[in-house]
């Protein structure tokens, strides 16, 4: 297929609206290191997700970190966490020093378990073990089942920082992703729902705790004329001109969610008469944004399996991949434990997630579901 442009997962999705934001900001002179775009940003994020406080970070990787750091976590404090996810979450644990402890997942949705996370916290307590915080992660624009999350982490009167990721725009019982738990964390990565090239912000109605996290992002300098300082600092605050991005690609928000759902749609009809194919997160996506649609195909069911239709689209210059491969089976996590029951394993090894971003064209995509209906109508 030489000649024939890449279809890709989930490019970046801006134009002339962003254009316009970024070069106002640009000309305002508000260059560095914050400004006035920062402040209406985080403002703005607030208010869409019903979040007191909002403080903008170069990334969600930073945002995670510095929440770790705030509470103090670190060295002989154990975090259970979603096993199926990105390395970041897991990564921003390691940072402060602190143990991950894997929990495994749901089979409808990937998210954590909250069975397997009770059962976490009671095996790490018999054990004296210290459990600061939960991390549970929001898979691929789904929000984790929070009624029973939330319960576990208060029976056990443990913190809930929430890694919402991929969720932005997503919602749980009519509450949306971002205001969950203690604290929580969203990403602007380049792939993500709605991107500022890279970013990251916190979200909280701890305003201690805001405060505390925009100091240490900025070298946790004090309030004083000279550089005082009495507590180590970070480099991690988001730049006014990338928030200018932000604030542009937060007005189109909900038109690229529509936009990405119409994807999930279409695909939930080209994979409806497929034995052992179903789409992950179950059959009701009225609260997820759709980030990414991930099929499972069940290799005993189906005539041809997830690694085969991705080798066939892959050919043809369309992209896919597996979902995120367990961080317990990472070598980065050799030796680590946790509670796993295989599903998150299986997941990895029978789940394929598919072109789903915004900025696909209506062409594009009759170009990718012919090339899937020459694979499953074999
Ligand atoms: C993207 C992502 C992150 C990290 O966000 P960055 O902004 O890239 O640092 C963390 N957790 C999950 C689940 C993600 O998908």
């Amino acid at each position: 297929m030489a000649g024939t442009t890449p279809i890709l997962l989930s490019p970046p999705d801006v134009g002339e609206l962003e254009q316009s934001y970024v070069m106002a900001a640009l000309r305002s002179g508000w260059v560095a290191p914050a400004g006035p775009d920062l402040t209406a940003f985080e403002e703005e994020v607030a208010t869409r997700v019903g979040a007191a406080h909002a403080v903008g970070l170069s990334s969600g990787t930073a945002a995670l970190h510095l929440a770790l750091v705030s509470w103090g976590v670190g060295p002989g404090d154990v975090v259970p966490v979603s096993t199926l996810t990105f390395a970041a979450t897991v990564n921003a644990i390691r940072y402060v020093g602190a143990e991950p402890f894997f929990v495994d997942a749901d089979e409808e949705s990937g998210n954590m378990s909250p069975a397997l996370l009770t059962r976490a916290v009671e095996r790490l307590r018999a054990e004296g073990r210290r459990v600061p915080v939960i991390i549970p992660v929001d898979l691929l624009g789904k929000c984790v089942d929070y009624t029973a999350i939330q319960k576990a982490a208060a029976d056990a009167g443990v913190r809930l920082l929430c890694d919402a990721a991929e969720s932005l725009g997503a919602g749980h019982s009519g509450r949306p992703a971002g205001s969950f738990g203690d604290a929580s964390v969203v990403s602007f990565n380049g792939n993500k729902i709605m991107t500022t090239s890279g970013g990251g912000m916190l979200l909280t109605d701890d305003g201690a705790l805001a405060a505390h996290v925009r100091k240490l992002s900025t070298q946790a300098r004090e309030p004083v004329a000279h550089y005082e300082h009495t507590e180590v600092g970070y480099n991690y605050r988001l730049s006014n001109i990338l928030a200018a991005l932000g604030r542009a690609q937060l007005t189109r928000l909900d038109a690229m969610i529509e936009r990405r759902r119409g994807w999930r749609r279409r695909y939930r009809e080209l994979f409806a008469d497929q034995p052992g194919v179903r789409v992950l997160g179950g059959a009701d996506d009225s609260e997820d944004n759709c980030w990414l649609t991930a099929i499972i195909v069940d290799p005993g069911a189906s005539s041809w399996t997830a690694a085969e239709l991705g080798e066939a689209l892959t050919a043809q210059q369309i992209e896919t991949r597996p979902v995120w491969k367990p961080m317990h089976l990472q070598p980065v996590c050799a030796g680590m434990d946790g509670v796993i029951d295989g599903t998150a394993e299986r997941l990895f090894d029978q789940g394929l997630t598919l072109p789903s971003g915004s900025a696909l064209s209506d062409e594009q995509f009759e170009r990718l579901a012919s090339a899937i209906r020459e694979v499953v109508q074999r």
